[in-house]
């Protein structure tokens, strides 16, 4: 879905010098059509960003299109199963589930229609449309949003080819680059500042909000995560680690999360957590709908310390959100949330439960060390991690492509 935005609006938060860059850079690039191509118009990382970038690309020049790939549950479930396979973790795929992966890229190839200088297709759902390739112009991005370093052969080699015939790769990090015979560009995501989700609330918006999803805006401090309901987010580790703090400090523990209409697992896994917190009167799961961002956004402004629990993260978005509101961070310091929280910095890591729970205890005793990490932590996002930031990559990243 696609925000109303305005590149002046940004001045205030990244400078006018950067907006006079990009605009300069845009400049270059008048009229150069890109279209994205994903799976989703809404939920998950890879949606969220777009619905901003979108906009500005077109507002400096450019000519883009979203085009969003439709599919069958089945396809879903493949691709869930690339999801998970891309993070090393095992998987189930048949000869059948491959077929209908390729019969799906078959069956959205009018997508393709038309002409564009840059096709950018997102993850791995819309990787098949790459066999409808020939006699299209344009250059072929792959964009990766997801940590490929522990990918399992079943699903690499099997999408390696498709990504070969893309004219090169754009990964999140450095760290992130495979063996692949085309050029590699790596470019870390952003969140929008000014969107429902991260802009500044309103008192009323606050205590509205918090009215309506029934959480108590004083009380015990929060502890919360903000994910989809995922085993890799494990949601349970993080109940195991709030029920660890809780023996020594008084506290609740808040899971919220929706689904993705790309992510079919989601269902089983709320569930899951749901049985795991059953009758314990500190935790609260919140099931949102997927445009809940200003309820997003007031539920991290509620928390006293924001934690993510990730086993694997390409980048963690919902960890960049918290960062920007200032918030106490505790994350596991894997794929790119190692380089969103930097121990003691702007936040502190944990790896195992036990650590974790340490570390919200830490947080929960000495407010002052919260602050100082919130601190840096939103100016580490400002330098590097909102959305005017990556619109000029972007572009930087155009201009190097086309040479
Ligand atoms: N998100 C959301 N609703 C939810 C769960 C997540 O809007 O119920 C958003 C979250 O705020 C973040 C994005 O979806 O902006 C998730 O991105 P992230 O990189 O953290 O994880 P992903 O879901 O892409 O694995």
């Amino acid at each position: 879905m696609l925000r109303k935005v305005s590149l002046k609006d940004y001045e205030g938060v990244c400078g006018r010098s950067l907006i006079e860059e990009i605009k300069s850079l845009g400049e270059v690039l008048k009229d150069y059509k890109v279209w994205h191509v994903n799976s989703t118009i809404i939920g998950g990382g890879v949606a969220e960003i777009l619905s901003s970038l979108v906009p500005l690309m077109e507002e400096v020049g450019l000519q883009v299109e979203w085009k969003v790939l439709s599919g069958t549950p089945e396809f879903f479930n493949t691709t869930k199963q690339f999801h998970n396979g891309m993070h090393g973790q095992p998987v189930n795929i048949t000869g059948e589930m491959l077929e209908s992966y390729l019969a799906t890229a078959q069956k959205n190839r009018r997508l393709l229609e038309g002409y564009a200088d840059l096709v950018v297709i997102h993850d791995q759902q819309p990787l098949g449309l790459t066999a409808f390739r020939s006699g299209h112009k344009g250059r072929w991005l792959w964009y990766c949003h997801v940590d490929p370093r522990y990918a399992v052969p079943a699903v690499w080699y099997f999408l390696a080819p498709m990504i070969a015939t893309c004219d090169a790769a754009v990964f999140h990090l450095p760290e992130y680059a495979r063996d692949l015979p085309i050029l590699q560009y790596f470019m870390p995501p952003a969140i929008d500042p000014l969107s429902d989700k991260n802009r500044e609330v309103t008192p009323e918006e606050y205590r509205g909000v918090l009215e309506r999803l029934d959480v108590d805006p004083e009380g015990p401090p929060v502890i919360l995560q903000v994910s989809r309901f995922d085993r890799l987010k494990d949601p349970f580790g993080v109940i195991e680690a709030f029920r660890l703090v809780r023996r020594n400090v008084s506290c609740r523990l808040i899971l919220a999360g929706g689904g993705a209409n790309d992510d079919p697992e989601g269902a089983t896994v709320l569930e899951e957590v749901r049985m795991m917190a059953a009758g314990d009167p500190d935790i609260t799961i919140l099931a949102l709908r997927p445009d809940a961002n200003l309820e997003i956004n007031v539920l991290q402004r509620r928390a006293d310390v924001i934690v993510q629990k990730s086993l694997r993260e390409g980048f963690g978005l919902t960890a960049t959100e918290a960062l920007w509101k200032g918030k106490p961070l505790v994350a596991t310091a894997t794929g790119g949330l190692a380089h969103q929280v930097l121990d003691g910095e702007t936040g502190l890591t944990a790896d195992t439960t036990e650590e974790m729970a340490a570390q919200i205890e830490r947080l929960l005793t000495n407010p002052d060390l919260g602050k100082r990490l919130g601190a840096a932590g939103r100016e580490h996002v400002r330098q590097r991690y909102i959305l005017p930031v990556y619109l000029y990559n972007w572009l930087r990243l155009i201009n190097l492509l086309e040479g």
